[in-house]
Parts: structure tokens; C-alpha cells; sequence
């Protein structure tokens, strides 16, 4: 029976009376709030640079209190998903929400209609200062802000453009027609949660079994599926067409301010660098001894029973040592995480499951939510959220309200260089071969996972989208051909690209958001690289990462990261992550 919240002792429990001392206060704030929400004095007014500092000014207030209500309502609902009190303040904070952005849709379409001259004043105006790059992106984005008209047509369309994206959660979720196998002489359904589960199993033939009734449920809707998906990728085609895009991976790129250099050196270095994935498949085809290896034996773990069991303040202590590189300051403020209430540590009753970061510039720091089991994979999940809290600390602490939330593109590289630096140090420090086999095992497939196969999502994206930029027709046959060659490709020829593979598109929800899965790659090749900086160059190297932990959303997120001495428009620090996956490839073959 897990334990009720009450139970639990203060010190593992966080502590949101900072935010609000009690409920009443939270309501105190919405009422008033709820009063604060007309901007029409502003409309038709924002060529004239006081009114637009007013504007802008009043803007930051009102979304410094929707912040502080916001986050309280959440976490206090994870807190206990059971209690209805908080599901009701969710929903009145978003309904205000929703009334609120309503209110100042006025405002973007009115400031792209200003002449660039108006715009690059407000740049250089100091008392501006804070929305300069918001002003940029502004000018940026206008040959692809189209007319009054047409603007308000693209916008009646947003449900229907969303229909693709429904459908296709609607057959995940809700018709496949998931299958059962036997497995110990029971009868266990193939479900999107067990499948992770079976394909871990040390028992090839459920593995085996689970992996081609999981893919027969996709396959029985396979006609349904491909025509959402084609339906998708045409959505995508004609909305960049309308918006005057090159392509479809262009107006993903522009929208996010990332250079498309990024996008092709990603490619290219992965490409260069598949000799490496070939031979850890090669590794792990001779480790299980089998004649052939299948796609459904690619998860199974290489190295068992490593689990290093800590209770949860001894796991601290060691994230903390791990750490240790970022220097001093960092290692406090871990401490003072740890001690003032910044981390809800343990799994109870109706808590929400998992682990997250979270953190907004009106509360005085961010706070992290675990549900900590004695497991190492649960040590890098203390490292991983830290790492996320303690960039949202220094973004929200150095940055200006306008500029501190930092976006997608990087908001997973200082959890990853925490994970990452928590590695070297095991590896370094551990005596215990089998826990080192373990940890290079660990750091292996989180590259696999992340960095390629995420790649190779991102070049099958890239294919369709360019098949129908070129007027060429999609089918499923040539989708599943596409998806079957890069398979091979990327696996290389020691595994067996089962039939079944050719599917795999067909089962992956990301898609529907097109050029999305490439920030999971350019984040973890960001990490590793600023991680290899850190332990080669030590203080300079962490000197130049506090700058980019401190920089928001103040520039280009690629711009940002050159703070931190990498730069994704070169090939350097691409091939820095290859090295590292190299190394740890030679160091698990030594062991
Ligand atoms: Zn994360």
C-alpha cells in the first residue's frame, strides 16, 4: 500500500506555501486578476513607443500573477490527483487564460503591420530593452505574415488542421486492436505500456511474440493510418506554401529561429558516424551469442542486475559529487534545493507518476517532482531534473521577465550535461566492473535512442515532406520502403530488418508535429559536447556554460548555445558527441 501524503515526512515533501500561504490567497489573486484583463485601451495604438511600454509593462504584471496561479494549481493537483479542489482551479485558470489571450490577440498582427523603421526603433529604444528580440523575430517573420483577410481564414482553419493530429490519437489511444500472446502460461495484452515492458523480457520468444502482435495491430489499420498521416504531411506542404516558406523543414526551422545549417550537419554527422551504431550492433549480437539478431532484441538489457539500491539521501549526496565539476556555487544551490523544499521525493497515494521540472518567474525558485525508487536509473532521474531546475533558476534570475523561458530547442541540454557529468564520475570512481558495464550500457542506448534513432525519424520526415514538396504521390508502399531502407541503413547488416519494421512510422505520435524529433538529437549532441568541455577545460568551460544557463530566451537558441562554446552551425561539436559515444563503445568492449 503506498503511503498518504500526510504521512510522509516535511523535509521529502515540497513546500508551495512561498507561492501561496493557502488556498484563500489563491483566490484572493484570481478575483483580482479576473478585473485586470481589458487591453483594448491598447489597440490601434502601439505605433507609439510609451504606449507600447505600457502595454508591453502591463503585460509582464498580469502574466507574472496567470504564472504564480498557474503553477500553483499544478503542482498542488499532482500532489493528489484524487482531489477535485485542484482539477476546479486548473480549469478556471486556463478558462481566464483563454479569455486573456482572446483579449490581446490584437496585438502580434498590429506590430507586424508597423514599418520596419517603427520596429527598429522600439529595438533600439532602451526603455524597450526587454522585447528587443521579440521585436526582431517580429520583422523576421513578416513575409510570411500574410494579409488581414487571409490571416483570419488560416485561423477559422486551426481545428481542421488539427484533425490529422485527433484522428491519429483517436486509433493510438482508442482502435488498435491490440492482440494477446502467452506469456508464463498467461494471457497478457500487447499494449502500448506492456510493449516496453515485453521487449525487455530476458525471454526471446515473448519478446519475439510481442513484437509482431504489437505491429499486427498497426498493420490491421494500416490503409486508415497511412491516409491520416499523408493527410498530415499535405497540411503541412500547404501551410508552409501559403505562409511562402521554401519547405516545410524551413518553416519549422524559422519559426524556432534556428539556422537550417544546424539541420543539415545533424544529418551528415550522423550519417558519417552509423559505423559506430553498426558496431554496437555487432557488439550486442555477440554478447547474446545469437546467430541473428532481430529488431525485438535491441532492448533487452546487455548487463543485469547493476541496480545501485540508495535511499533517496544518499542518492543526493552522490548526484551532488557527480556534479562536483560545475563548481561551488552550483553545489549550494543543489544543497538548498535539497534543504528549502524544492523537491517532492516520494511516490504516495494519487500522486502523479513520473518526474518533472517546473519553475516560472513570478515564484522565488523552481521545484522538482520524483517519485524516487532505490534504482540507478533513478539517480541520473535526481540529475536529470536538477538539471532542469537549476537552468530555469539562473534563466528566470539573470534574464527579465520577457526573456526567461528558454525554448524546446534547449530545454533539455542541462538535464542531459547532468546526466552526463553524474556518468563520468561513476565510471571514474567505480571499482565495480559489472556496475561499469552497466553504466556504458546506459549511456550507449540513451545515444542510440535519443541522438540516432531520433536521426533517422528526422530523415524519413525529411523524405516525405520532399516527396510532396516535389509533387511526387505518398502511399503507404513507398512510406514503408522509405522507413524500411533508412532501418537498414542505420542498423546496418549484423540485425535483421523484420518486416514488420517497414511499419514503424506508422506507430510514432511525433510525427504529427513535423520536424520536431531533430531537438532531441541537437540537445543531447549540446550536452555531451558542453559535458566533454567541461571535464577537458574545467573552469573556463563552466564559466562559458553559467552564461548560457542564465540566457532565457534572450537570442537564436543556437546563438545561445554558442555561450557555452558550442556551436551547431559547425561540424566540431557534432563529432565531439560521436567521439563519446566511440569511447564509451571501446570502454564497454575493454570490460
Ligand atoms: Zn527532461
Amino acid at each position: 500500500m503506498l503511503k498518504e501524503r500526510n504521512e510522509i515526512a516535511g523535509n521529502l515533501k515540497w513546500d508551495l506555501s512561498v507561492i501561496f500561504k493557502n488556498d484563500g490567497e489563491w483566490n484572493k489573486l484570481f478575483n483580482e486578476l479576473s478585473g485586470k484583463l481589458d487591453f483594448s485601451k491598447y489597440e490601434g495604438k502601439l505605433g507609439n513607443a510609451d504606449t507600447v511600454y505600457e502595454c508591453l509593462t502591463e503585460m509582464d504584471k498580469v502574466g507574472w500573477d496567470f504564472q504564480k496561479l498557474g503553477v500553483y494549481a499544478f503542482m498542488k493537483h499532482d500532489e493528489d490527483t484524487r482531489n477535485s479542489v485542484y482539477t476546479a482551479l486548473n480549469s478556471k485558470i486556463e478558462n481566464l487564460e483563454v479569455q486573456f489571450s482572446s483579449n490581446t490577440a490584437f496585438m502580434t498582427p498590429e506590430f507586424t503591420a508597423l514599418p520596419d523603421e517603427v520596429l527598429n526603433s522600439y529595438i533600439a529604444n532602451p526603455k524597450l530593452k526587454d522585447y528587443d528580440y521579440m521585436f526582431k523575430c517580429i520583422i523576421k517573420d513578416k513575409p510570411h505574415v500574410l494579409s488581414k483577410e487571409t490571416e483570419e481564414v488560416l485561423a477559422m482553419g486551426g481545428q481542421v488542421f488539427g484533425g490529422f493530429h485527433d484522428i491519429f490519437v483517436m486509433i493510438d489511444n482508442a482502435d488498435l486492436p491490440f492482440p494477446e500472446i502467452d506469456v508464463n502460461g498467461e494471457k497478457v495484452k500487447v499494449s502500448h505500456g506492456m510493449y516496453g515492458v515485453l521487449l525487455q523480457s530476458p525471454d526471446r520468444s515473448v519478446r519475439e511474440k510481442a513484437f509482431k502482435a504489437y505491429y499486427k495491430a498497426f498493420i490491421s489499420l494500416i490503409n486508415t493510418i497511412s491516409a491520416t498521416y499523408i493527410g498530415s504531411v499535405n497540411k503541412d506542404v500547404y501551410l508552409s506554401k501559403a505562409r511562402k516558406y521554401k519547405s516545410c523543414l524551413d518553416a519549422a526551422l524559422e519559426t524556432e529561429d534556428v539556422n537550417p545549417i544546424v539541420y543539415s550537419n545533424l544529418l551528415e554527422s550522423v550519417n558519417a558516424a552509423l559505423p559506430l551504431v553498426h558496431r554496437y550492433v555487432k557488439d550486442r549480437k555477440d554478447i547474446l551469442k545469437y546467430d541473428e539478431l532481430h529488431m525485438y532484441d535491441i532492448y533487452t538489457p546487455l548487463v543485469e542486475n547493476a541496480d545501485m539500491q540508495l535511499e533517496y539521501e544518499d542518492a543526493f549526496k552522490l548526484v551532488k559529487k557527480g556534479l562536483a565539476p560545475l563548481g561551488e556555487e552550483y553545489g549550494k544551490l543543489l544543497q538548498k534545493a535539497h534543504d528549502e523544499g524544492w523537491i517532492d521525493v516520494e511516490e504516495t497515494a494519487g500522486k502523479r507518476s513520473g518526474a518533472y521540472s517546473i519553475g516560472v518567474y513570478s515564484i522565488p525558485h523552481p521545484y522538482v517532482l520524483l517519485n524516487y525508487q532505490k534504482t540507478t536509473n533513478e539517480i541520473f532521474t535526481i540529475a536529470h531534473e536538477l538539471g532542469h531546475a537549476m537552468h530555469t533558476y539562473h534563466s528566470n534570475k539573470y534574464q527579465p521577465q520577457a526573456k526567461s523561458d528558454y525554448k524546446i530547442f534547449v530545454a533539455e541540454v542541462a538535464s542531459t550535461v547532468n546526466e552526463v557529468l553524474l556518468l563520468k564520475y561513476l565510471m571514474k570512481n567505480s571499482t565495480d566492473k559489472k556496475l561499469k558495464k552497466y553504466l556504458c550500457s546506459y549511456y550507449m542506448d540513451m545515444i542510440r535512442t535519443t541522438l540516432f534513432r531520433q536521426t533517422m525519424f528526422a530523415e524519413f520526415e525529411y523524405e516525405v515532406h520532399t516527396k510532396v514538396e516535389n509533387g511526387e504521390p505518398l502511399t503507404k508502399d513507398n512510406m514503408n520502403a522509405a522507413y524500411l531502407e533508412l532501418n537498414k541503413k542505420y542498423y546496418g547488416n549484423d540485425i535483421v530488418s523484420d518486416d514488420e519494421i517497414a511499419y514503424e512510422w506508422a506507430r510514432i505520435p511525433h510525427f504529427y508535429r513535423a520536424f520536431y524529433v531533430y531537438k532531441y538529437s541537437t540537445g543531447i549532441i549540446s550536452a555531451i559536447s558542453i559535458a566533454e568541455r567541461i571535464y577537458s577545460e574545467g573552469e573556463t568551460a563552466v564559466k562559458d556554460y553559467f552564461k548560457f544557463l542564465s540566457s532565457g530566451s534572450s537570442d537564436s537558441p543556437v546563438e545561445l548555445l554558442k555561450l557555452a562554446g558550442i556551436d551547431l552551425t559547425q561540424k566540431k561539436a557534432f563529432e565531439a558527441a560521436m567521439k563519446s559515444f566511440e569511447n564509451t563503445l571501446d570502454e564497454f568492449e575493454k570490460l
